[in-house]
């Protein structure tokens, strides 16, 4: 496909951008091939803009926040890569935070902090963006973006419509939003939150980080729990019973620290980690009957 036209546009507008990138080092997993183009837009309305010329020329499209719920092909992404964590506006009124999708997870549950509102103590340390962690409906020790959440502006990929999704329509489930079902792209978010403590949510923020820094292997690249939780069982553990810690194909393994944890040990492909998540998956299912179902997100062309 020929993205001349795209690239002078993008130009025009002064949009930052660079051809043939390598996207590993945009996401936490530190694999993936080359997307034919990423591109960096720095506020809501210049992402609209870049939107706007993709759609204009039939680029295909995907959007990344921090990259840290996803692994990408080997292979690249044969369109546009939009990275969104340059979105970063946010602003304190009240007991609302209205937040750009880039705005860093952990960053925003600090702002809260410093604004004494409580509500986001969960979210202090998922790694991701404001953005991602609607996409995903994020969530720890109890909380997740659906108990916070008021409305979320996006940008439709197909239709070119800037709009507003509110309250139940975000049709949040565990680990799921509307959005995982459509072509929108989140812009901005208004979350509500309630006026607490400072102490106390520094407090409760501190433990969550503590336990977090226990029981996760941190120090290799991942991509967080790679399964969704399981309907009556917990998958990291049935996965340890099964024999699995340690496994590896390639570069990538079992984390003998936390079996949901497939990590990267050192130069692993997308291909591994895939190999290893179709051991894994059939092993259990061989030896207990559970089926369990990837959390992370597969990007290829
Ligand atoms: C060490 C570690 C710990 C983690 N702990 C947790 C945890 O406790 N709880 C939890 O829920 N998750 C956890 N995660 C996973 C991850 O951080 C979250 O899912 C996070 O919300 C993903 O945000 P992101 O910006 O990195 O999204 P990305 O990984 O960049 O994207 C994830 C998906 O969302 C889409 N997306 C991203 N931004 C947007 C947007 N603005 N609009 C539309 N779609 C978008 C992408 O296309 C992709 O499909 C962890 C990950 C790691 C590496």
């Amino acid at each position: 496909m020929d993205y001349t036209c795209a690239l002078t546009r993008l130009t025009d507008a002064k949009i930052e951008y660079s051809e043939n990138t390598p996207l590993a080092p945009f996401t936490s997993f530190r694999i993936g091939g080359a997307a034919r183009i990423a591109v960096f837009p720095k506020s809501c309305d210049e992402a609209a803009v870049v939107f706007d010329i993709l759609r204009g020329e039939s680029v295909p499209t995907v959007v990344l926040g921090n990259g840290t719920n996803v692994l990408v092909s080997d292979d690249g992404y044969n369109g546009a890569a939009v990275i969104l964590s340059g979105l970063r506006s946010c602003t304190v009124s009240g007991e609302t935070i209205t937040a750009d999708a880039g705005v860093p997870l952990t960053g925003l549950a600090l702002t809260a902090a410093k604004h004494s509102l409580t509500g986001l103590e969960f979210a202090y340390g998922i790694p991701g963006t404001l953005g991602g962690a609607i996409y995903m409906n994020a969530g720890a020790y109890g909380g997740d973006m659906s108990q916070v959440t008021v409305s979320s502006r996006y940008y439709d990929l197909e239709s070119g419509e800037v709009g507003v999704i509110t309250g139940e329509a975000h049709e949040f489930a565990y680990r799921h939003s509307v959005y995982m079902d459509s072509s929108k792209v989140i812009l901005s978010v208004t979350l509500q939150l309630a006026l607490g403590e400072r102490s106390e949510i520094e407090a409760k923020m501190n433990d969550f980080m503590s336990r977090r820094r226990e029981k996760q292997p941190l120090e290799y690249p991942s991509a967080g729990s790679t399964f969704k939780r399981g309907n009556g069982f917990i998958t990291s553990q049935v996965i340890d019973e099964v024999g699995l810690k340690g496994r590896s194909v390639g570069g990538a393994e079992v984390s003998e620290k936390h079996a949901g944890f497939v990590i990267n040990k050192g130069g692993a492909t997308a291909k591994d980690v895939l190999s290893l998540i179709d051991i894994i998956k059939s092993e259990v299912k061989q030896k207990t009957g559970y089926d369990i179902e990837c959390e992370i997100r597969y990007i290829e062309s």
